[in-house]
């Protein structure tokens, strides 16, 4: 049975209609959430294919010892219920009774970008002309998250792995636990709990717990990095002898060789000047300082136009001096259980 509530009454942030569905339905529309109808595992919980009347839905359980406590899943419930975008997952509903929590979202065809972007058989997929709409169609989604929606979304958690694609390959922003809501005045938050992943964070939010939409910024360079090179912010092994994505980049830009970067399928003069843009771009998105980063507004403007009048970048974090201060963080994380309580990883 579907009913429409209303969530969190007496509180005009979350007084909204959203369709709740009985845990019955989900047991029955998951076959008892059998292996057969199990379509991907997550940091918080497992992801089942099903139908919900006519409609192929994905239906994400959240585990009981799940580190999303309630507060991330209403959070997550709030925020995208009210969201309306093509370049976002859509969430349809959800159900929670005793300490079962699940979200159901719109069913994407083709899985998560990592998925095909890292994998060797499938990566033929995306051809660059893919590649340059999934990279506009991240854009936009980052775009009305921070500037086109009611309130301005921080994500938190931009990464290959929470951008799903649909059937044609349209990709879509997923993944909003973690996502928090600045008003209109706000600039940048701090916190004590740093979330998100190692390698798309920025180095003010990994270090200081400093986010903002910059930190946002950051991190859709790193994936804008990992989409025109098929490398993986978090590849353990040497790059061309460097020893990383941003490194191995930053090199090849200063010493005017960006074009080497380019798989030789992208030989057409036209895709090759999207890709050098694409390039230029995702530098000065993950510049050390935050200032400097580009807008997510000014991001559209320049793929949208393929206008290439932007400044040369600063060297990118994470390449001199920050570089071993993050080393000495990571430390820090490893051996800490309180101060950075769910900072995940390199290599999630
Ligand atoms: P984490 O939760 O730790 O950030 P994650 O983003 O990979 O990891 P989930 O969002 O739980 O975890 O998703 C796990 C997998 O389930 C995805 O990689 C994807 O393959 C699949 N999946 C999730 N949502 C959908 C969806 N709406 N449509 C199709 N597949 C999905």
């Amino acid at each position: 049975m579907v009913t429409s509530a209303k969530h969190g009454e007496g509180n005009s942030a979350q007084d909204f209609e959203f369709p709740f569905f009985s845990f019955e339905d989900i047991v029955a529309a998951t076959y008892n959430f059998s292996e057969a109808c199990k379509i991907g595992q997550g940091g918080f919980g497992n992801v089942y294919k099903a139908m919900i009347g006519d409609q192929e839905v994905a239906i994400k359980r959240l585990s009981k010892d799940s580190r999303q406590g309630i507060e991330e899943f209403r959070n997550e419930v709030v925020l995208i219920a009210k969201l309306q975008h093509r370049n976002l997952v859509q969430l349809l509903g959800c159900s929670v009774e005793g300490d079962e929590k699940i979200l159901i979202y719109e069913y994407l065809a083709n899985g998560s970008l990592d998925a095909t972007l890292f994998d060797n058989s499938r990566k033929m997929f995306l051809d660059w002309p893919t590649r340059f709409h999934i990279i506009k169609g991240v854009a936009r989604g980052l775009l009305y998250l921070h500037h086109d929606s009611r309130s301005t979304i921080i994500h938190r958690d931009l990464k290959a792995a929470n951008v799903l694609l649909d059937v044609e390959m349209r990709p879509k922003i997923a993944d909003f636990g973690m996502a928090r809501i600045f008003n209109d005045c706000q600039k940048k938050a701090n916190t004590h709990r740093v979330m998100g992943t190692y390698g798309y964070m920025a180095p003010e939010y990994a270090m200081e717990g400093t986010f903002s939409i910059k930190s946002d910024v950051y991190s859709f360079g790193i994936l804008l990095l990992e989409i025109i090179t098929n490398i993986r912010r978090s590849s353990i092994n040497n790059i061309m002898g460097f020893p990383n994505l941003i490194v191995y980049v930053w090199n090849m830009w200063k010493e005017g060789k960006t074009k080497d970067l380019a798989e030789p399928s992208i030989a057409d003069p036209c895709l090759l000047d999207e890709f050098l843009l694409c390039n230029h771009i995702a530098l000065l998105c993950i510049q050390e300082n935050p200032d400097d980063r580009p807008v997510m507004l000014s991001v559209v403007f320049t793929l949208e136009n393929r206008s290439n009048t932007l400044p040369a970048p600063n060297e990118p974090a994470y390449f001199g001096q920050r570089t071993n201060e993050m080393m000495h963080l990571r430390v820090n994380i490893e051996n800490s259980t309180n101060t950075i309580t769910t900072t995940a990883l390199e290599g999630r």
